[in-house]
């Protein structure tokens, strides 16, 4: 089953229909681009998938199972992990607590209070490398990093602790044309590390330079649901 499907699902809020008969699909090692300019439903459709909101028709389904989330917490022990534009980071802790932060121990997450911190360190470093960013001073101040580190560092963290999806919203929205690349490298990282990532963005450019399946909004409704092949010219 994919990880995430969404079948016909709608969402008002008192009488505005921010979506409307949605449906789209996120396989395991699978990007799916979600594309819409402002007011289309992109930010419901994430509250929806993170547990921030609950649909009010339609079908979710988690991994298979048919679900209305109600917490982000929820969310997050289905495996699913939703980084945020506004990253909740505090920026003059250093990189590696920020990147233990919120992890209190709960189920199938390592025994971290026993970890001392040079291994908190080694592994914020090893997460990092070993999506090909080689940041050497993690004690540094996690404010002093570019947006787009802070955006990978974010990534790694819920890489780390277990994520079978990542919503990712707008993640170089804020972002300039080097510090994009770098992320969208990152994301195609953990799509090949076999995460399943729903990518929220209103750049097409940087949703085809990563991206596997592509649903475009607009107004609430789907208007586009295509896979990278449907939209590839032939040679
Ligand atoms: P996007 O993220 O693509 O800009 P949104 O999901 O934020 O779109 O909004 C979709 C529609 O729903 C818009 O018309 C927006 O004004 C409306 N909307 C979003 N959140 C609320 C809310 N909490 N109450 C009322 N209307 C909302
Ligand atoms: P984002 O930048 O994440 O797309 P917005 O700036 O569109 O978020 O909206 C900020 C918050 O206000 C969101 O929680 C959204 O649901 C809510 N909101 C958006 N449009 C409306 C609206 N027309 N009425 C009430 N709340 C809204």
């Amino acid at each position: 089953a994919p990880l995430i499907e969404l079948t016909d699902v709608s969402k008002r809020y008192g009488n505005v229909r921010a979506l409307e008969g949605v449906s789209l699909e996120v396989g395991a090692g699978e990007i799916t681009c979600v594309l819409g300019d402002n007011g289309a439903g992109k930010s419901t459709l994430i509250k929806i998938i993170a547990g921030l909101h609950r649909h009010d028709g339609g079908v979710l389904r988690v991994d298979g199972e048919e679900t209305r989330l109600s917490s982000p917490r929820e969310a997050l022990d289905l495996g699913v992990a939703t980084v945020y534009q506004d990253l909740a980071v505090v920026p003059l802790m250093p990189v590696w607590r920020n990147f233990f932060l919120g992890s209190e121990p709960r189920k199938g997450v390592g025994p971290f209070k026993r970890m001392d911190i040079d291994l908190m360190r080694e592994t914020t470093r090893g997460e990092l490398l070993r999506m090909g960013i080689d940041l050497r001073d993690v004690d540094q101040p996690i404010g002093t990093l570019s947006g787009g580190e802070r955006q990978c560092v974010a990534i790694a963290r819920a890489v780390h602790f277990g994520a079978k999806v990542l919503v990712l919203d707008e993640p170089t929205a804020a972002l300039g044309v080097k510090q994009s690349g770098v992320v969208l490298k990152y994301v195609a990282a953990a799509r090949d590390r076999g995460l399943g990532v729903v990518l929220i963005t209103h750049n097409p450019h940087h949703a085809y330079l990563v991206g596997d399946r592509f649903v475009l909004l607009r107004r609430g409704t789907m208007v586009g649901n295509h896979t990278r092949d449907a939209i590839t010219l032939e040679e």
